[in-house]
């Protein structure tokens, strides 16, 4: 999508720290982190937010999935981790987007505030 910044850092218009990438999936490092592991995992096809999901996009979550789990693994997160996807104004989502927060190095509370 034209101006997208996600897809531009998927298909190599703009530079990222690039962590994992796979076909379909791009994992790159937040550029403002906020754990010692902050790491984005998107899709490369365009989709805004998980409400816009449909049942032919169910091979891509699942390889996003597969990616979180091995970047944990790979990033040490033995103790656990958070996994976080924001949707809509109330939940701060500020790239229309696609993509999961994987955090993890710290404790984190809950609820989220
Ligand atoms: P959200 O607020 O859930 O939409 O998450 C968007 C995330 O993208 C924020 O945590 C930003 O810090 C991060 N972000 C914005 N621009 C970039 C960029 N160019 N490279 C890496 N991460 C970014």
């Amino acid at each position: 999508v034209k101006d997208c910044l996600f897809c531009s850092i998927a298909d190599g218009g703009v530079d990222a720290d690039i962590v994992s990438s796979t076909s379909e999936v791009v994992a790159f490092r937040d550029i403002n982190p906020q754990s010692p592991t902050h790491v984005l995992v998107v899709p490369r096809r365009h989709i805004d937010s998980v409400a816009a999901l449909a049942a032919a996009d169910r091979d891509v979550l699942a390889d996003i999935f597969d990616v979180i789990a091995s970047l944990a693994r790979d990033e040490g997160l033995d103790e656990g981790y958070r996994v976080v996807t924001n949707v809509g104004p109330d939940a701060g989502q500020s790239v229309p987007h696609l993509h999961f927060h994987l955090m993890g190095g710290r404790r984190f509370s809950w609820p989220p505030g």
